[in-house]
């Protein structure tokens, strides 16, 4: 999936009725980008054929054992880590029972008791706000194979089961019931979903289901301390949809009790196209699941000399980058928002700067056309042909007033799709500005001659017609006068 990453946070345009105030806690599933399963040696590889990607472990045979992926935990320290997580010297796994034709094993190795990470938590802005959600928990967890009911695969009339998903590594990143509205929700998942992908840990893959949320909404009114009944919405697979799918929940409930009503404590889903929530089942409780230490696992036991070195190598995270963007090249808030929402966009940006060091006239050229460029392309910045140097060579030769800025992006367009030299590219193309003095006094005379009332009203004071003017030769050159050329030559004939 090709995101639009800087698509900002729903505005804080809605909030509960007068009188009332929403309480949200989110639970993530990030699915860890490992090789392979958390306790088998399966790789599980996006869209493989069904049940290719399974070894006994994942079947649930009988006689064979579950053994802990390492780098699956070490991405789950790191994840831990970055969000200011206690880590915990020694967790436990356990099972925790249901039965579903896609849980051959009878039940799902998770962390109940014991999580490896306690407390930390999510920086969010919203309506210009800076706070943080505190988390509750982090835990590890296999994830589920996948029932396929859909009859267009199935033929009808069965189900089929793909284990391909068993075992596949999960974090479930729970925090605390803090969130107060969906456009704070949406900032949450963003934040949380750019901390992961800075760190490698997950590719936050939404559409592929790297990145899912269940979400706790309870209403309760206004000074009211304590919490109201919650339900669960399970399963949201896109900002959007989790945005709209609270704001219909918690407007549900006022609803409900407003009428005399109570909420029952369930596990709803959201019906995209009729826009509402529905009940999926009453909700089961923890004694239902029948959990237990799993006997097959010792304890999870992280050694402090791991934790330490796994500390030493974190990247900088996109707090810390925003605002080291704000503080030493003025950007505003918003562009380096944008600028370092992802690594890739954040790390060419800074290659750029070090070789074209007015970072607020690139800061534009990436956030708006870089990205729109690669938006099109529906690929990552890595895999496009476009170098920071290329650009930096490209932003010098539009400051040397030898590019038009609507040439530039012409030039980028190129670079973008094919790559190579922008001088070389703005020769071929014939897009080299006309900077020729002479030919542009020419033009002005003309240009002025063409318009003699508004020369007119421009020396009785009208100082903005000037940009009508300059609007005028860019249009007679198609966009390829040298601005700086062009305002002398003007100011000079409008002179005479
Ligand atoms: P479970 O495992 O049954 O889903 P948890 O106690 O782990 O229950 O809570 C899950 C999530 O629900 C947490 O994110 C928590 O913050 C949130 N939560 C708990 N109570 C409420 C409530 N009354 N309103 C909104 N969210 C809640
Ligand atoms: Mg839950």
């Amino acid at each position: 999936m090709r995101e639009q990453p800087n698509a900002a946070p729903r505005g804080t345009s809605w909030s509960p009725p007068e009188g009332w105030e929403a309480v949200i806690g989110l639970e993530v599933h990030a699915q860890l980008a490992t090789d392979s399963k958390l306790f088998s040696s399966a790789p599980h590889a996006f869209g493989a054929s069904p049940n290719s990607q399974t070894t006994e472990v994942d079947l649930g045979l009988p006689g064979v054992l579950p053994a802990i992926n390492r780098r699956a935990v070490e991405l789950a320290v790191r994840a831990a880590l970055a969000l200011g997580c206690e880590l915990q010297r020694e967790s436990l796994f356990a099972r925790k029972h249901y039965f579903y034709p896609d849980l051959p094993k009878g039940y799902q190795i998770s962390q109940y008791e014991r999580p490896f990470a306690l407390g930390g938590g999510v920086p969010i802005e919203s309506g210009g706000q800076a706070r943080t959600i505190e988390l509750t928990r982090i835990h590890l967890e296999e994830d589920a194979g996948k029932s396929i009911h859909d009859p267009a695969v199935t033929g009808g009339g069965v189900t089929h089961v793909d284990l391909n998903r068993a075992g596949v590594p999960l974090i479930e990143i729970v925090s605390e019931p803090q969130i107060r509205g969906p456009a704070e929700a949406g900032a949450y998942l963003r934040s949380l979903r750019s901390l992961l992908r800075y760190l490698d840990a997950c590719s936050g893959d939404m559409e592929k289901g790297c990145f899912r949320c269940d979400a706790n909404v309870s209403v309760r009114r206004s000074g009211e301390e304590r919490l109201g009944t919650r339900t669960e919405l399970k399963n949201l697979n896109s900002f959007r949809f989790v945005e709209k799918a609270i704001e219909f929940e918690i407007e549900r409930q006022i609803e409900l009790i407003e009428d005399g009503g109570a909420v029952v404590q369930q596990t709803r889903g959201w019906d995209e196209r009729a826009g509402r929530s529905y009940e999926m089942r009453t909700k089961e409780q923890a004694e239902d699941y029948r959990y237990f230490p799993d006997p097959d696992l010792p304890p999870l036991a992280l050694d402090e000399e791991w934790i330490e070195r796994l500390r030493a190598g974190l990247p900088e995270l996109p707090g810390s980058r925003r605002a080291r963007y704000v503080a030493d090249w003025g950007l505003s808030e918003e562009v380096a928002r944008v600028l370092t929402e992802e690594r890739e966009v954040a790390d060419f940006f800074e290659r750029l700067v070090a070789d074209y060091p007015d970072a607020k006239s690139a800061s534009g050229w990436v956030a708006r056309d870089v990205l729109e460029l690669r938006a099109a392309a529906g690929r990552s910045l890595v895999e496009l042909p476009l170098e920071p140097r290329a650009l930096a060579a490209l932003l010098r030769l539009v400051d040397a007033g030898r590019v038009s800025p609507a040439s530039g992006r012409e030039i980028l367009a190129e670079l973008a799709a094919r790559g190579g030299d922008p001088e070389k590219i703005m020769l071929e193309r014939g897009l080299e500005a006309v900077a020729d003095s002479g030919e542009l006094a020419g033009l002005a005379r003309e240009v002025l001659a063409a318009h003699p009332r508004q020369v007119e009203q421009y020396r009785s004071g009208q100082q903005k017609l000037f940009n009508f003017f300059v609007g005028q030769m860019m249009k007679a050159t198609r966009g390829k006068a040298s601005p700086p050329v062009v305002q002398q030559v003007l100011r000079e004939t409008l002179d005479e």
